[in-house]
């Protein structure tokens, strides 16, 4: 480890932490919104019953199942595996990550589901995912050196996959039943009530679907004030993170301004565009249809909203470089709609993340800087005196890339380091290094980036 006294102040734990507490804020405000929600039935004389457990208490059980098991799994293996560090915030984390992005609330307007939508039965699948997750997407692909995909959704398709009802060729979580057909999004999108085959009733769909079960199932055509609710500020049914996607923004965006330095923002940002293009484009395609109806949807839909913000943002798993990271929000915000719009899927966003996770290799070699002998000294953050320098595995923020002064990349330098690969190391430029160390100052993992750039110049230099 270097000697360097002085860091800055942000440090992986603190960013678990911070971010545990901004998903830990929207598990409680979902808990509240649903905690006297119930899905209901009719009886024999048309009077409404309540069926299964309030939706709150459902999301409260999941979190605690997701969190515990997560927790648990990271400890036993640290306890029984030599080589697999204690990370527990980062497994509680993920923990309450499964549970948001768990589809909670059966929809007056019911049709058939893939998953089950209410507690207790949700319960064993939440907790299947996240032992899926932990096991297979978390410890044993980070033996690989470095995750690919995101557990949390990599799991969650994976157990859908398992329950048999999905397949990558027919991935509709929403499927004809009982005579209700979902509208298509391939076509207009109106707000009148459904009639032949629904591709005009699309907003009286997103009522009935995301309206709470208690109230009445619509028989007049919503106006754009009754979408805007309930998809802006509290549906009823859908991932339990994205109930209310006003909480999500406000929540999300001051994680971002506290650890900007270390969230890609610029996803979540290029993914909003994105959608937003494709909703105009769609709508200029399918002539006739309303685009705010369109807009509201694939924007503020729970899957959407939340994936955003607190999943398509994963460091290990998204690319390094500023423009790897626009790019790959672009093509996650392109995917996700035509997903949704031509599969049926309307959580695609999550098929669209473990897809794009896999270009992130790629997008890592697009937009890196070049190394320049010419020196620029970065505006760094304040300085923290740590007495104990506790170190842990990159989590691939791509800081360090943004300070060096001499615009090298110095975790991709370390990783060629580590593997002796020289030629790699000429190739980038490592010989530029001054030993400012402003990379190190930055790493919240306290990895030693100066030293292991000083003695890959070393290395160039005895070639
Ligand atoms: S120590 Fe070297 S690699 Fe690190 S920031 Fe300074 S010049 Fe860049
Ligand atoms: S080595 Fe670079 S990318 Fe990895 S955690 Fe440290 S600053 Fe972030």
């Amino acid at each position: 480890m270097s000697k360097v006294k002085e860091y800055s102040w942000m440090t992986k734990d603190k960013l678990m932490a911070y971010t545990f507490v901004a998903l830990l804020i929207l598990a409680v405000i979902t808990i509240v919104m649903w905690w006297n929600v119930y899905a209901i039935t009719y009886d024999a004389n048309g009077a409404t019953v309540q069926i299964g457990m309030s939706y709150g208490l459902t999301v409260l059980i999941n979190c605690l199942i997701a969190v515990g098991i997560a927790v648990g799994i990271d400890a036993l293996l640290y306890k029984v595996a030599s080589d697999s560090p204690l990370n527990t915030l980062s497994a509680a984390v993920f923990g309450l990550i499964v549970a948001l992005s768990y589809t909670i609330g059966e929809p007056a307007m019911r049709v058939s589901e893939v998953l089950p939508l209410l507690g207790p039965e949700a319960f064993i699948y939440v907790a299947l995912i996240s032992v899926v997750g932990m096991v297979v997407f978390k410890k044993v692909q980070g033996i690989k050196g470095r995750k690919y995909v995101n557990p949390a959704a990599a799991a969650k398709l994976v157990v859908l996959g398992f329950v048999g009802l999905f397949t990558i060729l027919i991935p509709a979580d929403h499927l004809v039943a009982g005579g209700l057909q979902v509208p298509s999004l391939a076509g207009p999108i109106g707000y009148d009530v459904i009639a032949g085959n629904g591709a005009a009733g699309f907003g009286f769909y997103l009522v009935g679907c995301f309206a709470n079960p208690a109230t009445p199932v619509p028989t007049t055509t919503p106006t754009q004030g009754d979408i805007f609710n309930l998809l802006f500020l509290s549906k009823f049914h859908s991932w339990a993170g994205g109930a209310s996607s006003l909480a999500v923004i406000i929540v999300g965006i001051a994680l971002f301004v506290l650890a900007r330095r270390y969230i890609k923002w610029r996803i979540t940002v290029a993914y909003f565009v994105s959608v937003a293009i494709m909703s105009v484009i769609l709508n200029y395609a399918y002539p006739g249809g309303d685009l705010l109806l369109r807009l509201g949807f694939e924007l503020f839909v729970g899957s959407s909203i939340f994936l955003a913000f607190f999943m398509a943002t994963d460091p290990a798993t998204t690319p390094l470089t500023y423009m790897g990271q626009t790019i790959f929000g672009v093509g996650l915000g392109v995917l996700t709609v035509l997903i949704q719009t031509y599969m049926g899927f309307f959580g695609g966003s999550i098929l669209a993340l473990v897809i794009m996770n896999f270009t992130s290799p790629f997008l890592d070699r697009v937009g890196k800087l070049k190394p320049t002998t010419e020196k620029k000294t970065p505006k760094l953050p304040k300085a923290k005196q740590f007495i104990e320098v506790k170190t842990y595995d990159c989590i691939r923020c791509g800081a360090c890339m943004r300070v060096c002064c001499h615009k090298l990349s110095p975790i991709v330098i370390k990783e060629a380091f580590d593997k002796m690969d020289v030629e790699k190391l000429v190739k980038l430029n490592a010989d530029y290094c001054d030993g400012c160390g402003h990379c190190s100052f930055v790493c919240p993992s306290r990895i030693d980036l100066k030293g292991s750039v000083l003695r890959a110049k070393a290395m160039i230099r005895k070639q």
